[in-house]
């Protein structure tokens, strides 16, 4: 390999894995509407199987137009190695399911998208994986949380739709300290607006469903391995890479993939959790995605002068209480916004509404340009109330540990004209006084 100058990100949106179709020079991303592909000869089969050589076999374990969305989510956030699945939820479910067993337990940050919590608090219970809390402003309660059978550490790069800013540093150094790996979902963020690896995260979880797809027209998820954690270094703890695999006649994935990259644990989940369960993304839904993912570089910068714009414009209304987003200087995460989030701090903002949880509820009826539904991450301006929907499942108590009080409305501000949006939020403002 030549060694060039590494390239910027908005070019690796546009081009990193992949090379015009080989078979018909296409330009664009083909989608490979295939099942399974045709072995060399058996010989060549073999070798697929046993891992000595890297290739398609069936396309829920891998698929030519996936594999080009992986390398590029891949090198956008410079991992080692990436996989797609079926969902966010799928990604953070294979994630965590690779590492952790009956009887084990991870940590947790408190600030999670509802979906997140009531998997790890309900169903990860209901197969007997504990969970264990801290508040990611105090990364020094993970120290009291860790005993022998604790597997990882687990927090979201922003909160949603909290939107505190987590201490990278001391959170991934805690960690580290306790020999365990630490998986951030940066969902919110994109690696357009911050790249976890740099700041010590050994996995990266997306819903590619938001802003990464950027038009709300798919469902997905990935996982970015930074191959960084060295599961060698604790054989022991580290069966499921370290020890023969009885359920892949035998291979020890760490020392198997060694010669390619430490990309055990990202291997693992495809060959095991992806054969096993079928959480594959389809190859259409890997189309779309990268159809977005070439603009995101030019997307996620507009979301947040826009969603500045909109909190700046919020702050100064009198029929609002309160605005949450971290880009403000009076949020109680600026400082570390300033620290992690130096690209802009997002597009997610909440407010409440003089009038409480009433005038919430009246506000989303009266909204015209945005659309009240649940997502984030659309090109389109969406709002939501979060206590009487995706965080509903929740206890009050848990609701407030995850930041939605009774009145709070989420806002997942769009790239249309800032002007705009604004003028529809003050309209629907209006409505409740
Ligand atoms: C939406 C979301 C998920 C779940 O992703 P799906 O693609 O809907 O399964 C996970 N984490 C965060 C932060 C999200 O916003």
């Amino acid at each position: 390999m030549s060694e060039e100058k590494p390239h910027g990100l908005g070019t690796m949106a546009v081009h990193a894995g992949q090379q015009p179709d080989p078979a018909t020079n296409a330009r664009a991303v083909p989608i490979y509407a295939t099942t399974s592909y045709v072995f060399n000869d058996p010989e060549h089969a073999a070798n697929l199987f046993s891992l000595s050589e890297f290739g398609n076999i069936y396309s829920r374990l891998m698929n030519p137009t996936n594999d080009v969305l992986e390398q590029r989510l891949c090198a956008m956030d410079g991992g080692a190695a990436a996989l797609s699945l079926a969902s966010g939820q799928a990604a953070i479910t294979a994630a965590l399911l690779t590492i952790c067993h009956a009887g084990q337990n991870f940590v947790s940050a408190t600030s999670l998208y509802g979906g997140t919590w009531t998997l790890f608090t309900q169903t990860f219970k209901q197969i007997g994986i504990e969970v264990r809390f801290f508040d990611p402003d105090h990364p020094e309660q993970i120290d009291d949380l860790v005993d022998e059978n604790t597997r990882c550490v687990y927090f979201e790069s922003l909160g949603n739709p909290k939107n505190d800013v987590p201490d990278f540093k001391k959170i991934t150094d805690t960690a580290h300290k306790h020999g365990l790996p630490t998986l951030c979902d940066n969902t919110v963020m994109t690696p357009a607006l911050l790249r976890p690896i740099e700041h010590g995260v050994d996995v990266v979880i997306y819903s590619t469903t938001k802003f990464i797809g950027g038009h709300g027209v798919h469902i997905g998820g990935a996982i970015i391995d930074s191959g960084n954690f060295q599961w060698a270094d604790d054989a022991e703890k580290w069966p499921e890479f370290c020890a023969p695999s009885p359920s892949y006649h035998g291979a020890v994935f760490e020392e198997a993939l060694r010669p390619v990259g430490n990309i055990a644990y990202v291997m693992h989940i495809r060959t095991h959790w992806l054969r096993d369960t079928g959480a594959a993304m389809s190859p259409f839904a890997a189309f779309l995605t990268l159809q977005g993912l070439e603009t995101l570089h030019l997307r996620m910068p507009r979301h947040c002068e826009n969603a500045l714009a909109v909190a700046n414009f919020l702050e100064n209304h009198e029929l609002v209480e309160w605005v949450n987003y971290p880009g403000l200087p009076s949020h109680s995460h600026n400082g570390m916004a300033k620290q992690y989030l130096t690209a802009g701090a997002g597009a997610i903002l909440g407010f409440g509404i003089k009038g409480g949880e009433a005038a919430g509820k009246k506000f989303i009826e009266n909204v015209k340009l945005a659309s009240h539904l649940a997502n984030i991450g659309d090109a389109k301006t969406l709002v939501i109330h979060p206590a009487s929907t995706t965080h509903s499942q929740l206890t009050p108590e848990e609701q407030a540990s995850t930041g939605v009080s009774p009145e709070y409305v989420r806002v997942s501000v769009g790239i249309e004209d800032a002007d705009d949006i604004i003028a529809d939020l003050d309209q629907a403002l209006r409505a409740t006084a």
